[in-house]
């Protein structure tokens, strides 16, 4: 009963992928979602039942774009080559410098997140 309590505010959905119900207690919140064409969004229990759908590749489904956590490693790596790009390096010099591949390099300099903060 107290179960019951707890997840009454809840939404109920079914995972299409495994059959699974889940709760979830803010859809706008859950990750794990995909939107076929513009019309529904379809939830997914886990990860690993999006992945699913991803890989089954049916064309109606559009992953929906999540936020990405950059990890602080991450960012620091992206701040070293914003710097260099800004001391006027090449790409090809960061990538050799910091020991990673061009487009890696390409990526880091040019990260919004990074620029942005540094206004
Ligand atoms: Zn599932």
């Amino acid at each position: 009963m107290k179960r019951q309590a707890e997840t009454e505010h809840w939404t109920q959905r079914k995972c299409p992928v495994c059959g699974k119900i889940f709760y979830l207690q803010d859809v706008t919140l859950w990750v794990y979602k995909m939107r076929i064409q513009h019309t529904s969004t379809v939830y997914f229990c886990s990860w690993r039942c999006l992945r699913a759908e991803e890989t089954a590749g049916n064309p109606h489904m559009k992953s929906i774009k999540r936020p990405r956590v950059y990890s602080p490693e991450y960012l620091a790596d992206s701040r070293r080559a914003v710097e260099m790009r800004q001391k006027g390096m090449t790409y090809r010099q960061i990538a050799d410098t910091m020991g990673i591949k061009l487009d890696k390099a390409y990526k880091l300099a040019n990260m919004r997140e990074v620029n942005a903060n540094d206004g």
